[in-house]
């Protein structure tokens, strides 16, 4: 099997496209055959609504709490090859109660090691925080990828982020990298548009992905049917900026690799 790359998709900003950009580039991953687990962390459980999940069964709650192993707990989707441990609102609580365990940052992490799944990728969709539920969506990950709005204060939060990434780092995940920086709800007819871009980019350098994500109502629709954005409207501006941006990982990916490989 191929290596397994653990992406957390996190920034406590809210309403960033953390959640947008797990479904949606999950998706095309799967459409270009890499097989995908979507895990959902955040108890507001949108990525899991998006993805027309409605069954009983496991979450990622039970998962966290040490009740089921994680490859009995995820389930198939309608989209082949993208595959989801959902949330439930039960989440909420494990933001509490998990503090009851002394290994309480590494429960995702455990999971993942105890249970492994036959994944080539596993994107995590944090919550809006920086608290355990986060946390333990870094300590598990081998990278971060960041969706950074394009707008005023873009940048706002983002040292508070990269302070929590060292932490994590410090105490339980040395090798965390960052996937990459997108940017998302970018409107051309915006002049502040640009600017904000050339902070990020001033800001991250390499790390940012040439992909943009350009705000285009599709996206915003097509969660409501249970949809990806492929499924929804593949023509649309949203649909191929996700698939370029796939492609931009998965290229990403593959160079890393043949580094590493010498
Ligand atoms: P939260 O922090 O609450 O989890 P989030 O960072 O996951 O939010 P999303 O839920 O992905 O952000 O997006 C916030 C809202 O903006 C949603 O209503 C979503 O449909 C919409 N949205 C996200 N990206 C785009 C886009 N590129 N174009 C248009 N609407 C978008
Ligand atoms: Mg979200």
């Amino acid at each position: 099997m191929q290596d397994q790359r653990v992406v957390a998709v996190a920034n406590q900003k809210g309403g960033v496209g953390k959640t947008t950009t797990v479904m949606n580039l999950a998706a095309a991953l799967a459409a270009y055959e890499e097989s995908v687990l979507v895990i959902d962390l955040d108890p507001q459980s949108n990525c899991t609504s998006g993805l027309g999940w409605s069954d009983g069964g496991a979450s990622s709650y039970e998962v966290l709490e040490g009740a089921v192993p994680l490859a009995q707990a995820w389930s198939r989707t309608a989209f082949p090859g993208l595959d989801l441990l959902p949330a439930r609102r039960d989440l909420v609580g494990a933001e509490v109660e998990l503090l009851q365990f002394d290994d309480h940052a590494l429960r995702l992490r455990q999971a993942l090691g105890a249970s492994p799944t036959p994944h080539r990728w596993v994107l995590v969709d944090c919550p809006p925080s920086l608290g355990v539920l986060t946390v333990n969506a870094l300590a598990a990950a081998d990278s971060v990828l960041i969706p950074i709005q394009c707008e005023y204060f873009a940048l706002e939060g983002v040292s508070e982020l990269l302070r929590t990434l060292d932490r994590v780092r410090a105490a339980w995940n040395p090798g965390l990298a960052v996937e990459g920086v997108l940017l998302t709800l970018h409107d051309e007819r915006l002049s502040l548009a640009q600017q904000v871009m050339d902070e990020v980019r001033r800001f991250f350098g390499e790390s940012v992905y040439h992909s943009v994500i350009p705000r285009n109502v599709r996206l915003a629709e097509a969660p409501s049917f249970g949809q990806t954005i492929l499924q929804y409207d593949i023509r649309s501006r949203g649909a191929q900026a996700y698939l370029a941006l796939a492609d931009e990982v998965q290229r990403r990916r593959r160079d890393h690799e043949a580094l590493r490989a010498g």
